[in-house]
């Protein structure tokens, strides 16, 4: 007889695209379910944050995890790091059912894949969670105290080198679009004053811009309005001011079908991961004469950051590999400019370029698509 059950496919995922290594890790005594993805290891171990999330399907946190894991790859790869891509999820609701013996019981998992996949914290999961795990395996970062890149002391949070290579990627894209080194007066709104969003509005503050900004947590929108002089908008306007640069920092898939055509902004750069709703409103920028710095691209600082943490690099060291943030945006943008084609896709080709070639199904166009599926 047929079983009725809902059969999960794995190798023909849609999502799969050919990832190295998939684990399934189950601990029946602390309740972990978990599943950790390796998209790609040619530039070297997989990193990537472990998310924590009460999916109601495994089939709904195998395709998470297989995106997210996937965009390691292309983001570690254009950032130029030795990092391959992965990523890890923990189905359950991080308020109800975290506790530290299903940190630990992670841990112990992660140990087994001797370091070919590095955790650092997500959403639902935190430095001391990541801290907890690393009672059981040294395969955990962005938990370290130490000097920052900015030579503050740094606790491992990466958001203050993600804001500072967000500012650098902006200014290269104000620099491109409107042939400008100086931010003297150039108008910014920023969505989302969180713990990215305040700090590039202050870099943005200190270079001289006029910066707008709204947050659905009043105190967050105003401290930017208090500490910066920066003026609040509303949920329903932020995107769509008369500004030169619009810079989401809050939640992807703000740029969609209605957003696109009623943004006044030339630019938009901002942190926010999946900015876009679908891949074909990179065209759509495009075809506006907006440009878009690929947010994969721009927001690279805390990738960058959390690598250097576990090789000891100097402060300056880091900064001046986040600035290198600025040269792969003005890659991108001249890129696009020569082939008429949208800079989301140019940066997918960028990174392809720096991660394929070392991988065995490198190679032209054709080759590859035989090692597909
Ligand atoms: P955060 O939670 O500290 O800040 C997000 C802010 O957005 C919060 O203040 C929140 O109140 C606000 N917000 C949520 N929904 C909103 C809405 N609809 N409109 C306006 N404001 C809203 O997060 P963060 O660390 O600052 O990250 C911001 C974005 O950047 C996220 O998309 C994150 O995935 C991405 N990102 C962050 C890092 C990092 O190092 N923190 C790295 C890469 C990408």
């Amino acid at each position: 007889m047929l079983d009725s059950t809902p059969s999960m496919n794995v190798f023909s995922h849609p999502e799969f695209d050919n990832h190295e290594h998939l684990s399934f890790f189950c601990d029946s005594e602390t309740g972990l379910k978990a599943i950790v993805a390796i998209h790609n290891t040619s530039r070297g171990p997989a990193m990537g944050g472990c998310r924590m999330f009460p999916y109601t399907t495994d089939e709904q946190a195998l395709r998470d995890v297989l995106r997210l894991s996937r965009g390691m790859t292309y983001k570690s790869a254009l950032a130029n790091l030795d990092l391959g891509g992965g990523k890890s999820v923990i189905i359950g609701d991080p308020r109800k059912q975290k506790t530290e013996a299903l940190m630990e019981a992670m841990g112990h998992h992660l140990e087994g894949l001797g370091g070919q996949y590095i955790a650092a914290e997500d959403s639902g999961t935190s430095v001391p969670d990541l801290k907890v795990m690393g009672r059981h395996t040294r395969h955990v970062a962005g938990i370290a105290s130490r000097t920052g890149f900015d030579g503050n002391p740094s606790n491992g949070d990466p958001s203050p080198a993600t804001a500072y290579g967000t500012f650098i990627g902006l200014k290269a894209a104000v620099k491109h679009k409107l042939g400008r080194d100086n931010l003297n007066g150039l108008k910014v709104a920023i969505q989302g004053i969180g713990n990215v969003g305040f700090r590039l509005a202050k870099h943005l503050k200190d270079a001289g811009a006029e910066l707008w900004v709204y947050d659905i947590h009043d105190d967050n929108m105003q401290r930017a309005v208090d500490q910066l002089g920066a003026k609040p908008a509303t949920a329903e306007d932020i995107l769509f001011l008369p500004v030169d640069v619009v810079a989401p920092c809050a939640m992807g898939a703000v740029l969609n079908d209605d957003s696109i055509l009623q943004l006044q902004a030339t630019i938009v750069a901002g942190a926010a991961n999946n900015l876009l709703e679908h891949p074909e409103h990179d065209a759509m920028l495009r075809d506006r004469g907006i440009l878009y710095a690929p947010d994969f691209a721009i927001n690279a600082g805390g990738i960058i950051d959390v690598f250097y943490e576990r090789t000891g690099a100097t402060p300056e060291k880091v900064r001046a590999h986040v600035d290198t943030i600025g040269d792969t945006l003005t890659e991108i943008f001249n890129r696009s400019d020569r082939s008429g084609r949208p800079t989301g896709e140019i940066a997918n080709e960028l990174a392809e370029e720096r991660f394929k070639k070392h991988t065995a199904c490198a190679g032209p166009a054709p080759e590859r698509l035989a090692c597909t599926g």
